[in-house]
Order: structure tokens, then C-alpha cells, then sequence
């Protein structure tokens, strides 16, 4: 088989907080598919061009700023909830706007094997619970592919590595993104890789690092608490505070300059200031990496490697914290933006029986502890609610299946509620809820107490099924009921999943091809809007021949007009006393 006939069964995918990448594997290793504009990393935003096609990308994202209302990013944190998204006169729930990355990912598939290719393996940070990990599969068949399976993020990072790690050695993967932290122990074992335990913080990434500095800019240049109510200004300070945090990552100072209205912003940071900002957001990285090391039984020597990955790991007080922590110098061999859609492309590999992996088996866990309300008896005669009893411990090996019986308090209960729940609390209050639902206790004949035996499965995508059947003695005694997922993230049944593509397929996607042409205009008008006003003449006068460039069709005149405008560009860029 030559290279170009070869069209791959499954694609792996990081659908990122920031950026998404698509994946495949072939010939003994994984390819990182490009998008319209030649590049790996597609931002995952989307925006509602002024037509009312859908732009996602660099083009959507560079719309942020000078289309707030009609642009999203970061919409992952809203994955399985029931938060709902503005863009322009319609709303859509995060996994929509997932769906529309994805299909643009689909699309650079597309265009790379001249077909399409309809199954997926789509990461997920493995702290993700039951109904994100359910909105993400959503996604995946709303954007048109056949089959989703899913693959915990830091174990995607392991089986990158893992490929060049020598066999019968333990590595920690330090999974540091823009919205989740994540610690894996791995371990490489005559071949098989297994997850030996998983930790993290779904609710901790780069942007709390950005947070940090928007507070302090805030304080120092005194500016009033009511601009954080302005769409506009909000995403101008997120923006600058977002580039001088990766300034530092290899400079020493980075300035914030920007105007807005009659505030004028013009501050330097420099590393120090800025590592003692950010060093609440240090501490508690702290944590998820302690509970990793005291479930796996391991002491730091025993790492042979610790891994990278997620682009807030770029920052050096994190690389140092790292280093301090194992007394190692991380692992830096592979990019740590493009090493999870790496492990997704070996995952699809697997998946697909590729050769060169024969040898290769991968077992993943259960990264948190699965269970369900009960009662205890507190006196003779009191029981209190709310205690978490669990069924599935967290770092179990997946799949698995458990049961446990629950006795009603009293004998002639007739309905025990199974109230499910996943954290480590001793309480239920503090664990996140997953949903709950009612079954009927058969009533007793021979004063023998009714009971139900609650079974929980988690498969190897994350996803927890729950069924409880009533019994007497060891009969069961009524029909068993099901959970019922809450957030109305529950899977999708075909016929929903056709109705959201519908909904879906009646927005435009800006085509392909002219992607190029308006990631630049999209910079342009970003741009402009950032030059002073008696600077901005020449660049307005620049993007409106251009616009006429592309009304005339002339191939040719179009494309000196983009070179034009792209030298432009970059010179503004390069000159502007805003730091832009
Ligand atoms: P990910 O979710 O893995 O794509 O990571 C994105 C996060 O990494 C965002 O919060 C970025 O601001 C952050 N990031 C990317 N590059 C750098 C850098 N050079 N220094 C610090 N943070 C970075």
C-alpha cells in the first residue's frame, strides 16, 4: 500500500480547552493532520462570521476581541452542564459548539484523504465525570462520526511516551492544560501499560494562571471593578494577560499596554512579581500529585521519567515546581501541545489492530470513587443521611463491574431512593452529584426483610452505568430500574443525534478553502482596533482594497492582495508601541 491510498479507520482527536488536534497512526507511528491554514493546532473557538457562517479557529479566535458577542472560547468548562452559550441571536450548549470544532477537524480530515473517516477517539482529561465524559461522546456523533469511543488525556500522554520508554519502568504524567490539571502513574510491564493511578483537579489550569494577572492589573492601574462587566474590555485584559504569562516563559519582563476608553493600561511584570502572583495556583498543583504517588505505592525514586504535557507546563515555575518536587529534570521530548492528540493516534492504532503495536495491551482506571448514598444508625433509635458509600474505588481497573446490596430502615419501606455520586468525601454534599432515581420495594410475606442490590458498570470510555433490582432473600422482586443521568447529558438516542445534526447542518460552515483568506482578515480587524487611532488609517485603507480584491474573483489580484495585506500586518504587529 502507498502512503496517499491509505485512508485510516480511526482518527485520534484532543478536543482542548484552547486548542484542538487531529490525529492518525500509520506506518509505526502517529501523524498530526493540518488544518486549512497549514497548521496542527486549531484553536477551539467559534464565532459567527458576519454573514452567518460559523468560523472556527484561528479566524473565530481572532474575533474574540473585536466580536466578543458573537464569538466563544474555553466552552469546554460548560461540557455536561446545562449552561447555554450566546452567539449572535442563537444559543447553543458547550456540546454543540464542540461538535463544531470537531466537524471542522473532520473536515481537515477530509481533506487530507480525500474521504471521510467516521470513528473517533476523542480525549477527555480523566477527571471528567460521567456527564461531561457523555456530552463529549454527544459531540463527536453530533459532528457526523459513526463510532466515539473515549481515552483519559494523560493516558493518551503515557502511550506517547510510552512508545519510547524502555519496558518494565514507571512514569508520572504531569498534564498541566488550560482548564484541568491532571497526574497519571504508569507503569510499562512486558508491554502492557497500565494506569496504576490518576489524580487532578478539573477545576485548575492556565486560566486561573491568567486570572492571577488580570487581578493584578486590575489593583494596579486602578481601574473600576464595573469594566469586568464589559464584554469588550474583559476579553481586551484576558487577551494581554494571556500573552505577557507566555511572554515570561522566556523573557524576563512582559508589558500590558492597552487602551480602553478613557483607561489607559500600561504596566510592566516581571517574572518574580509574577511567579508571587501565580503561587496559589502552584500550591495547589501540590495535591493531585501527592494523592497520584500515595495510590500508585510508589516513592518518587522509583519514576524513571516524568512527563509533560498541556501548554500551561511551559511555564518555568511550573518546570522548577516539578523538578523540586521529583528531583528530576522533567521530560520535555515531545511537544507538550501535540502530545495527547500523539497518544489518541496510538490509542486509534490499538483500536485498529496496527501490527507494530501487537505487543502493546493498555489498561486504564477509574480515576474517582463511585457511590451511592446511605443512612447510618447514629443511636438506638436515629440514622442519619448523607454518607457516602462507595461501590467503585477510585484507580479500579476498567471495565468493571460491582454490587452491593442496601437494606430499606425499616421493614415496610415500600421506595428507597439510589441517590449516585463521585468523589472521595466523606459526605455526599461534598461529591458531585450523577443523578438519582426511585425503586419500589416488594412488599414481605415472610417478615424477611426486602433489599436491592445496586450494580455499577464503568466501561473503558468512563461511562457509569447504574441498576438496582429489588429483592427478597436472593429472588429478585420487581422490575430494575436504571439511572438516569442528570444535565440531560444522558447518551443520545439515534433519533436526537439526527435531529442535532439537523439543527446543526442548517449553519453555514465558512468554507474551507477561503479560510485562509479570512483568518487574515479577521487579524487585520483585530489589529486595527487595537492601533491608535491616528495609526490605523493605512491598514483601514489596506482591508478595504483587499475586500474589493476578493469581490473582483481575479485569482491573481486576490492573491497579491493578501501578500500585501499580510505584509502589512505583520509590520503593524511588529512596530506597535501596544505591544498587539
Ligand atoms: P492546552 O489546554 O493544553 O491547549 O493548554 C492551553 C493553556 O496553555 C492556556 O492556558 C495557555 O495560555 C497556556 N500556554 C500556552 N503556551 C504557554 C506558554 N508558552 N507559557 C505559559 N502558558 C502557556
Amino acid at each position: 500500500m502507498t502512503a496517499s491510498s491509505f485512508v485510516p479507520d480511526i482518527v485520534g482527536i484532543d478536543l482542548g480547552t484552547t486548542n484542538s488536534l487531529v490525529a492518525y497512526w500509520h506506518d509505526g507511528a502517529p501523524h498530526l493532520i493540518p488544518n486549512a491554514l497549514g497548521q496542527t493546532l486549531t484553536p477551539s473557538v467559534v464565532s459567527l462570521d458576519d454573514d452567518g457562517s460559523v468560523l472556527v479557529g484561528l479566524a473565530a479566535r481572532e474575533r474574540l476581541q473585536s466580536h466578543p458577542q458573537r464569538t466563544i472560547a474555553s466552552f469546554k468548562r460548560g461540557m455536561g452542564t446545562a449552561t447555554s452559550f450566546r452567539l449572535g441571536d442563537r444559543v447553543f450548549r458547550a456540546e454543540d459548539l464542540s461538535a463544531l470544532v470537531l466537524r471542522a477537524l473532520r473536515a481537515d480530515v477530509r481533506a487530507r484523504f480525500g474521504q471521510d473517516v467516521d470513528r473517533a477517539v476523542i480525549t477527555v482529561p480523566a477527571y471528567f465525570s460521567d456527564a461531561q465524559r457523555a456530552a463529549t461522546r454527544n459531540a463527536g456523533l453530533i459532528a457526523g462520526f459513526a463510532e466515539v469511543s473515549l481515552l483519559n488525556e494523560p493516558t493518551a500522554a503515557a502511550l506517547a511516551y510510552g512508545l519510547n520508554e524502555r519496558d518494565d519502568s514507571q512514569f508520572l504524567v504531569f498534564d498541566f492544560g488550560g482548564g484541568t490539571f491532571d497526574v497519571s502513574i504508569l507503569e510499562l510491564f512486558s508491554g502492557v501499560m497500565e494506569v496504576r493511578a490518576t489524580a487532578g483537579d478539573n477545576q485548575l489550569g492556565g486560566d486561573d494562571v491568567d486570572a492571577c494577572v488580570e487581578r493584578w492589573v486590575m489593583d494596579s492601574a486602578g481601574l473600576p471593578a464595573e469594566l469586568m462587566g464589559e464584554p469588550v474590555f474583559v476579553s481586551k485584559l484576558r487577551a494581554r494577560c494571556e500573552a505577557a504569562k507566555r511572554a515570561l516563559s522566556s523573557d524576563p519582563t512582559a508589558r500590558i499596554s492597552f487602551q480602553h476608553g478613557p483607561h489607559l493600561i500600561d504596566l510592566t511584570l516581571g517574572i518574580d512579581q509574577f511567579e508571587r502572583l501565580i503561587q496559589p495556583v502552584l500550591d495547589r498543583l501540590r495535591y493531585p500529585v501527592e494523592t497520584a504517588i500515595r495510590d500508585a505505592r510508589i516513592g518518587t525514586a522509583d519514576l524513571s521519567a516524568v512527563v509533560l504535557a498541556g501548554g500551561s507546563s511551559r511555564l518555568p515555575a511550573v518546570r522548577q515546581l516539578v523538578t523540586r518536587m521529583f528531583g528530576q529534570f522533567p521530560s520535555a521530548s515531545l511537544n507538550p501541545d501535540e502530545v495527547i492528540a500523539l497518544g489518541a493516534a496510538v490509542q486509534a492504532g490499538l483500536k485498529t489492530d496496527a501490527v507494530e503495536l501487537a505487543e502493546r495491551v493498555m489498561t486504564d482506571v477509574c480515576p474517582y470513587t463511585l457511590g451511592i448514598e446511605s443512612s447510618k444508625q447514629v443511636s438506638a433509635d436515629r440514622h442519619t443521611a448523607g454518607f457516602m458509600s462507595p461501590i467503585i474505588a477510585r484507580n479500579t481497573v476498567v471495565p468493571v463491574s460491582r454490587v452491593q446490596s442496601f437494606q430499606p430502615l425499616t421493614a415496610d419501606q415500600r421506595v428507597i431512593s439510589v441517590r449516585v455520586y463521585q468523589g472521595e468525601a466523606r459526605l455526599v454534599k461534598d461529591n458531585i452529584p450523577l443523578g438519582q432515581f426511585d425503586v419500589d420495594l416488594p412488599r414481605s410475606t415472610d417478615g424477611r426483610w426486602p433489599h436491592i442490590d445496586v450494580r455499577f458498570t464503568y466501561d473503558v470510555d468512563g461511562l457509569l452505568e447504574v441498576e438496582a433490582t429489588p429483592k427478597l432473600g436472593e429472588q429478585a422482586a420487581g422490575p430494575s430500574r436504571r439511572l438516569v443521568i442528570q444535565n440531560s447529558a444522558e447518551r443520545l438516542s439515534d433519533e436526537q443525534v439526527a435531529e442535532r445534526l439537523q439543527a446543526l447542518s442548517s449553519l453555514k460552515m465558512h468554507p474551507r478553502e477561503r479560510m485562509e483568506v479570512r483568518a487574515l482578515l479577521a487579524r487585520a480587524e483585530r489589529l486595527f482596533m487595537q492601533l491608535a487611532l491616528d495609526e490605523r488609517e493605512r491598514l483601514g485603507h489596506e482591508i478595504t482594497r483587499f475586500e474589493l480584491d476578493l469581490e473582483s474573483q481575479d485569482p491573481r489580484r486576490i492573491a497579491q492582495g493578501q501578500a500585501g495585506l499580510q505584509r502589512l500586518v505583520q509590520l503593524c504587529e511588529a512596530d506597535s508601541p501596544l505591544g498587539v
